[in-house]
């Protein structure tokens, strides 16, 4: 899609060039028009563009077609988008593009006395003007080994892989635990879990102890892996798993979703334990604040091993993949219930080895 905003930008002699200019006149890559009733081709040229517009660059300007205020020309954005430092003594109200040039060249005591000296000169010296050629755009950090496209391509993953290269957030998806378990660690591993500590730092909230201990202040880190009360029973799982009774330590910093605990079933059946009892632990949290239900710790590893043995340990899509019998149905379910007001609701599917939903 990049290669063809490059077409639209430098008006390439194509077909479908000519239409979209025509159909879409006056459409720019950093102000694109809002059209209603758009075709998707008209879509993924904006969204593509929204993406690749900071790299952009004019190489070579034809001075009558260059708008100041909106191209990218002497800066790595347009003026209009860039705050940047601007000699009021000068006529902005008529200034065009062209008053910076010679016949042939940028004038680059104009652009200095305009736009100052702090300038990127090595950026602006590249710049070519050419007054019987449209302008010329390019990809900002394109070396002449590259082409357009491998360059946004490689630019696009370096942007990508930069911006967030913690494995976790893909593990938390495969854990083989009840869905509500992986949303639950999904919000924890963003800090956003309303413990005392964080509705406090937002001022909208107490200050908590937490509610285990009344020690310390209630903070994810603590309530979860390193209060006194509950360290009995990450030390009974760890044991029970043949792992360090001490290694939940570090389990507020998402290690536990990332390593390698041996065997892909072991390790799947770690992860599934470690995200069911932290959990259960929450919950036993919400009943006691909530609900002033006490709490019994020591019932909660038991119920996380029975909760992660009841679960296949396989992921949803392996289970479909592994039915390969045409006659064989699967039957999934799920229940709660409230003793207090004696009320319950059970939940189940029915589907075949097509995946299709026959009863729920
Ligand atoms: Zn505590």
């Amino acid at each position: 899609m990049a290669k063809n905003i490059f077409d639209i930008l430098n008006s390439v002699n194509k077909l479908w060039v000519d239409i979209f200019k025509l159909k879409y006149h006056g459409w720019h890559v950093w102000n694109p028009a809002n059209v209603s009733q758009s075709s998707w081709f008209y879509k993924s040229i904006c969204n593509s563009a929204n993406f690749i517009k900071p790299n952009l660059r004019i190489l070579s300007c034809n001075p009558t077609s260059v708008d100041f205020l909106h191209d990218p020309c002497l800066l790595d954005l347009p003026f209009s988008k860039k705050p940047t430092f601007l000699n009021m003594s000068a006529d902005l109200e008529d200034l065009h593009f062209s008053d910076l040039c010679t016949t042939s060249a940028l004038c680059f005591a104009s652009v200095g006395n305009l736009l100052g000296h702090y300038l990127n000169w090595d950026l602006i010296g590249k710049i070519t003007i050419s007054r019987d050629s449209p302008n010329r755009w390019v990809w900002g950090s394109l070396t002449s080994k590259s082409s357009t496209a491998s360059a946004v391509y490689h630019d696009s993953n370096c942007l990508h892989n930069s911006s967030d290269t913690w494995l976790g957030w893909s593990e938390i998806w495969k854990l083989v635990v009840l869905p509500h378990t992986k949303s639950f660690i999904w919000k924890l591993a963003h800090g956003k879990l309303a413990t005392g500590a964080f509705l406090y730092s937002l001022n909208i909230g107490p200050f908590m102890l937490c509610p285990f201990c009344g020690l310390e202040e209630e903070s994810t880190a603590h309530l979860l892996w390193l209060c006194t009360k509950i360290f009995t029973c990450w030390a009974n799982l760890l044991l029970r798993l043949g792992l360090s009774p001490l290694s939940h330590a570090n389990f507020d910093s998402g290690a536990w979703l990332t390593t390698n605990y041996g065997s892909r079933f072991f390790n799947f059946r770690v992860k599934a334990l470690i995200a069911t009892l932290t959990w259960l632990i929450w919950k036993q949290r919400c009943n006691l604040i909530f609900r002033k239900i006490p709490t019994n710790l020591s019932s909660l590893v038991p119920q996380a091993w029975s909760l992660c043995t009841d679960i296949s340990l396989r992921s949803s899509r392996e289970v479909f993949t592994s039915l390969d019998s045409s006659h064989s149905v699967s039957i999934y379910s799920d229940a709660s219930w409230l003793p207090r007001v004696i009320s319950a609701g059970l939940g189940f599917v029915i589907i075949d080895s097509s995946n299709r939903i026959l009863l729920a």
